[in-house]
């Protein structure tokens, strides 16, 4: 009998964190074990925490229902790109969710979401399309964050917090709660480094570093 597919995209650190959530998932939906798979577009090995280790390719030849995949990959221009070769092939993003994972009151989630262990989303909050919340960050209340927008483990984000496409915020860091109708704003595309104290606004592409948190020079990079 032919049945769906779910796969973790990335075999790498963040890949490997996801999948015993993956596999929660697959266990409580009655799925045997081999519907579940990594993909990895330079697989590390055959066999990766018990796990088959399928190219993209070898992934779509597969004989399945349906196709699903939970985007692993913590770089998010290539958590975008992937995303679209996804949806441009029938292939689901599949959301996951820590079991002790909390989310509050009227979370608008979109397509894709990795809530780690022990993350908490309180309420009315707005997310976009493949957010990554790593272990033990939190966003409180009434923050809207765009799309492809990552949290490190142990990100601490207030109140009335406005968050765009792309931002990077790293382990540990804090961001000041806004007002109701003056938001602190972190602009697209900007990273927030390890353990930064935000204290105002950050600018669309900028990096900021320290307590409290201020520029530095940016290098390109390819992610
Ligand atoms: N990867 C992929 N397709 C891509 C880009 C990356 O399959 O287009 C895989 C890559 O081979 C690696 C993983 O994704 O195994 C990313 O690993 P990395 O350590 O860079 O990220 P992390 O797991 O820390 O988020």
């Amino acid at each position: 009998m032919t049945l769906p597919l779910y796969a973790v995209y990335g075999a790498s650190g963040h890949g490997r964190e996801t999948m015993p959530l993956a596999r929660g998932w697959c266990s409580s939906h009655g799925l045997p074990p081999d519907r579940l798979v990594f993909i990895d577009d330079a697989p590390p090995a055959a066999l990766v925490n018990g796990h088959r280790v399928l190219t993209w390719e070898a992934f779509l030849q597969q004989d399945a229902t349906s196709r699903h995949a939970a985007i692993a990959i913590a770089g998010s221009r290539v958590r975008e790109r992937l995303a679209l070769r996804c949806e441009a092939h029938a292939v689901a993003l599949w959301s996951l969710q820590a079991a002790n994972a909390v989310l509050m009151d009227d979370v608008q989630l979109g397509a894709g979401a990795l809530i780690s262990p022990f993350a908490a989303l309180t309420c009315n909050l707005r997310i976009g399309r493949c957010f990554h919340a790593n272990l033990y960050s939190h966003v409180s209340h009434d923050c809207v964050i765009g799309d492809y927008v990552t949290f490190a483990p142990g990100v601490r984000c207030n109140g009335n917090v406005v968050i765009g496409d792309h931002a990077y915020i790293g382990a540990g860091a804090v961001i000041r709660q806004g007002r109701p109708g003056a938001p602190l704003v972190i602009g697209a595309g900007a990273v927030v480094g390890m353990g930064a104290v935000v204290t105002r606004d950050v600018p669309p592409g900028a990096v900021v570093a320290g307590n409290p948190a201020r520029p530095l020079p940016r290098k390109e990079s390819a992610c």
